[in-house]
């Protein structure tokens, strides 16, 4: 019997551990572990983040999903990683803290055969100070978050109902922000509810953002095929700004964040302060704080791990310059190179390059989108994970495995504002692959058949279909399989 022990239950970990236990059985144990009790679909915390949903509607308890399956459930917060075991066994193990109210606090070790680190980001408020919900700004990256969030967007409307104007800013906090499409939807939705609240000629509303253009998205932008004409992301973001008068400020590095103001250094050098009266602005993430060890106790972190913190896997880490890299450097197993026992999957996997252009300021100041790793391939990588460790279970060492590049893969962003089944409009984007590939597709490194844009009530109910059928799926609800990641 093989111990597969799954760290996280995200969309990734949550993913790999009901695809786990449905490939290996019952012959084999498949452990969670995870902090929280609950699950939350996170893509439905800006309908949360707006007051259109509930902490309810995004999130159920694990626990009795976990139990149903057949899936051993440890609520506890992992700490360090000991792949080659220590001095009282050769086994590798995860050293835990328990977060239930049961065993808070209590620390233990769980053995595994094959570990999957799906971890997610961990928030990086403390990047930009000031910045987040300790700070002067609201987020909507958990739905604690997003619930502050409609709280303080529902305070400057009753400020606008009097009759004030109300500044407000919504964007990404660090010039090394990824997740540029959240923050978009995000605009989108409290512009939506402005217009619904009647106040939206008293709203000032301004993205600030790393992208030097809109519509980079952290994917270096996309070029579209829109009835039969092709068109960039770029134009076609613009126009929704300009129809809806929402100004920019692009290519920007948030410095600091003071009581209603933002401080940001922008590609140029120059500075600037954008005032506020509510501003939702994302932090930049970077690894989970986990730490690893050898049998002797020695830290190896340095080497299971980039100085991110994310996990290193099957990626080229070199270091080459943005305009050498390739779609091949992306990797495809997300086994770690030195303990291939080890995978590293959704946001917890160390990217190779950025996707966008880094660019500097004069003052040296990065200013860098970070790869999206979303929804869609950080599912197919859980279930990827799984697909290989069950040929390794099967035939050993030499069997082989399973992969899934983001150079290989499509991905769909749906930026949907308002939540009923009429009322709603949607930007909706696909994009194939997720990393462009100049050797198979030279003019614009994706397929302009597989990456489109849409405008209109029919992307608002696909992500509205969505957000439910993949709360179904999360359930494991009958033929939850069926869905596809
Ligand atoms: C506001 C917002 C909106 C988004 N909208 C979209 C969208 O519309 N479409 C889309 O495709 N993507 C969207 N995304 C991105 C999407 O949420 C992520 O791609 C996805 O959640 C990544 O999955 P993950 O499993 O890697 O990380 P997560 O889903 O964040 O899961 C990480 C898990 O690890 C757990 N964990 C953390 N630390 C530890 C530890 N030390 N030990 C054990 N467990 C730990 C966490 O509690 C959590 O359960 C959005 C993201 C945000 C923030």
């Amino acid at each position: 019997m093989a111990k597969v022990l799954i760290l996280g239950a995200g969309v990734a970990g949550h993913t790999a551990a009901l695809h786990a236990k449905r490939m290996l059985g019952k012959e084999n144990e498949i452990i969670v572990i995870s902090p929280n009790s609950k699950y939350n679909w996170i893509p439905s915390n800006i309908w949360v983040g707006v007051g259109k949903m509930s902490a309810d509607q995004v999130t159920f308890p694990l626990a009795p999903v976990y139990a149903k399956k057949g899936i051993t459930f440890h609520q506890a917060l992992a700490q360090e990683i000991h792949p080659e075991g220590d001095a009282t066994t050769d086994s590798g193990f995860v050293q835990v803290t328990y977060t239930d109210s049961a065993r808070n606090g209590e620390v233990a070790k769980i053995e595994y055969d094959f570990l999957v680190n799906a971890t997610g980001p961990k928030l990086n408020f403390a990047a930009t100070p000031g910045l987040g919900p300790d700070g002067h700004t609201v987020s909507v990256c958990t739905y604690g978050h997003a619930i502050e969030a409609a709280h303080s967007l529902k305070e400057v409307i009753s400020v606008m109902k009097t009759g004030k104007r109300q500044a407000i800013a919504i964007g990404v906090g660090h010039g090394t922000c990824t997740c540029e499409g959240a923050a978009f939807e995000y605009t989108f939705n409290v512009e939506h509810e402005l217009r619904a609240a009647g106040v939206r000629d008293l709203a000032d509303i301004t993205y600030i953002t790393n992208e030097y253009e809109l519509g980079d998205f952290g994917v270096g932008g996309m070029v579209f095929s829109q009835q039969g004409f092709q068109t960039s992301s770029k134009m076609w973001t613009e126009s929704l700004f300009r129809e809806r008068n929402i100004k920019a400020i692009l290519g920007a590095h948030v410095e600091k964040i003071e009581p209603n103001e933002v401080h940001y250094e922008l590609v140029d050098g120059t500075k600037d302060i954008l005032k506020f009266d509510f501003a939702m602005l994302l932090p930049p993430f970077r690894g989970v704080d986990l730490k690893a060890f050898d049998k002797s106790g020695a830290d190896i972190s340095e080497k299971i791990f980039a100085p991110s913190g994310f996990m290193k896997v099957d990626a080229d880490y070199s270091g080459k310059p943005y305009e050498e890299w390739l779609a091949s450097d992306w990797p495809k197993t997300y086994r770690n190179p030195l303990y291939p026992n080890v995978f590293a999957v959704g946001i917890a996997f160390a990217p190779p390059h950025q996707i966008s252009k880094p660019r500097k300021s004069p003052n040296g100041t990065l200013i860098a989108p970070s790869p999206p790793r979303t929804g869609m391939p950080s599912g197919i990588m859980g279930k990827t994970a799984i697909l290989s460790i069950r040929e390794l279970i099967k035939s050993g060492n030499g069997a082989s495995v399973a992969s899934a590049s983001m150079s290989d893969m499509g991905a769909a962003c749906v930026a949907s504002a308002g939540t009923g089944l009429r009322g709603g409009s949607a930007a909706s984007m696909t994009m194939y692959p997720v990393v462009p590939d100049y050797v198979k597709y030279p003019n614009t490194g994706r397929s302009t058949d597989d990456t489109y844009g849409e405008i209109g009530l029919a992307g608002h109910w696909i992500k509205l279909l969505l957000h439910y059928m993949f709360i179904y799926k999360a359930k494991g609800r009958f033929g939850w399989f069926l869905i596809p990641e």
